[in-house]
């Protein structure tokens, strides 16, 4: 097949790409920029500015067999809670979601998954760092915390209209925490896991952690990811589905795993910071029915391997 992958320049479009190649596909990467870690398995690849309506229209030509749309303007907790970078998120992916479609449409290509996340839930069902409930069904009445899930779940709906009303077929994946190798680790943008192994790495002692240490969450290694994304493309499933871990880990316990597996002594002290919902982790009893399938539990294998290339990274 002829595959494009917008957001070919970021962490999980970078692992997409190569496994997509290593399929055998022809793929076309499209991003603003170049992988920043490592190079890419692209067949092609177009530094392309996805907010410009007339460029996407170029590039989103009619042999496209598959599209996979992971182009966001994300980040973790440092970028999306903090409210400074709240309109540029929206206007941003929004942008970019809407010329995708539309270029699409007019250029009759069929095919599309687009990377939706967790961050839609609703804050409410999200209270109980023991108990939260992440059921694809519970998304509506809508209140996700953050402009980052808004823009996300708007997004879904766009998707599902174009299915509806232009016949594209659309597959959602509602992606839990991706961690691993290759992803942003220290420019702002990086999520718990990686800044937590930077800042245990660096750590003479004491390493800081935002918020009060015992929210939950669950992290999905990158190859599960990877795995999860691809065998939602190539199923009938049309609603949006959840790809995630199912094990969940407090902040706390997630660094003292980190501070073992790095062999540092630390003691954590947590402060101020933004931290998104007390409680979040994959429910996946409708991915276990649909693909007979979930993320495979393996945390420690995966900070092990995240660690050690974040230490490559370290000056
Ligand atoms: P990432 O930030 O590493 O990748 C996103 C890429 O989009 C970046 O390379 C960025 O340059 C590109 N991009 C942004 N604006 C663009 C524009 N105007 N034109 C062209 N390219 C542009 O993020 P990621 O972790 O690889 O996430 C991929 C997708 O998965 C995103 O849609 C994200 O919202 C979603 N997601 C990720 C996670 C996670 O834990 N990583 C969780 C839930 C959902």
């Amino acid at each position: 097949m002829k595959i494009l992958v917008c957001g070919a320049g970021g962490f999980i479009g970078t692992h997409l790409v190569s496994k997509l190649k290593q399929q055998g596909h022809y793929v076309i990467g499209a991003d603003l920029k170049y992988p920043e870690y490592s190079a890419s398995d692209a067949d092609e690849f177009h530094i392309i500015d996805l907010r410009d309506q007339l460029k996407v229209s170029q590039i989103l030509t009619p042999d496209i067999d598959y599209v996979y749309q992971l182009a966001a303007d994300m980040g973790g907790a440092g970028f999306i809670f903090t409210g400074d970078n709240d309109a540029d998120i929206m206007h941003n992916s929004a942008t970019i979601n809407l010329n995708i479609l539309d270029a699409m449409q007019k250029n009759g290509i069929k095919n599309v998954l687009y990377t939706s996340s967790a961050c839609i839930y609703p804050e409410r069902n999200q209270i109980d760092p023991d108990n939260p409930n992440c059921e694809e069904s519970s998304a509506y009445p809508a209140d996700p915390d953050s402009e980052y899930g808004w823009e996300k779940l708007f997004s879904e709906r766009l998707y599902l209209s174009y299915s509806r009303n232009y016949g594209i077929n659309v597959r959602i994946a509602r992606l839990h925490n991706v961690f691993g190798p290759l992803g942003s680790w220290n420019n702002g943008r990086e999520k718990a896991p990686a800044a937590l192994c930077r800042k245990v790495l660096e750590s003479s002692g004491v390493v800081e952690v935002w918020g009060p240490g015992i929210q939950t969450r669950s992290f999905m290694y990158i190859d599960e990811c990877i795995e999860g994304i691809l065998r939602l493309a190539n199923s009938a499933i049309t609603t949006p589905l959840n790809i995630g871990s199912a094990r969940m880990i407090t902040i706390n316990d997630l660094t003292q795993l980190i501070a073992t597996i790095a062999n540092k002594n630390i003691e954590i002290l947590n402060i101020e910071g933004p931290r998104g919902v007390m409680g979040r982790r994959s429910e996946n009893t409708l991915i276990r029915q649909l693909l007979d399938w979930e993320p495979e539990d393996n945390l420690e294998y995966g900070i092990e391997k995240t660690c050690s290339w974040i230490k490559a990274q370290l000056p």
